[in-house]
């Protein structure tokens, strides 16, 4: 699994599929994270903040990934801050490239319209 969503870095832990979407729990295998304020690497953990993130879908079945974005703690300011992930911006609930992806549909279907209407 962890091969097939072709993610660096992200670990598939657990697949739970359906007729129609596959739900797959991910970790990323880093055990710390770099506090935005003072750049400072932290390793203490303060909590796990688990939500779904849309991802590009997979043969018939939309993916949905179940991310769990760590807030850490800053070993250097003592503020808690939330993890950056590489394949999904901060507050999104869809992937850099799920983004991409619908981005280059909506570019290649307005170019079939103007042909299409010629
Ligand atoms: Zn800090």
């Amino acid at each position: 699994m962890t091969k097939l969503l072709n993610l660096p870095g992200v670990i598939v832990e657990n697949s739970k599929e359906t007729e129609k979407t596959l739900i797959l729990s991910v970790r990323v295998n880093q055990k710390t994270a770099v506090c935005p304020r003072c750049a400072q690497t932290s390793h203490r953990l303060h909590q796990n903040q688990g939500h779904l993130v849309r991802d590009l879908p997979i043969g018939d079945r939309e993916v949905f990934l179940k991310v769990n974005r760590r807030r850490f703690k800053c070993e250097n300011c003592h503020k808690p801050f939330s993890e950056t992930l590489d394949f999904v911006e901060n507050k999104k609930s869809f992937t850099y490239r799920y983004a991409q992806a619908v981005t280059e549909q909506v570019i290649h279907r307005d170019v079939s319209n103007i042909t299409e209407t010629r």
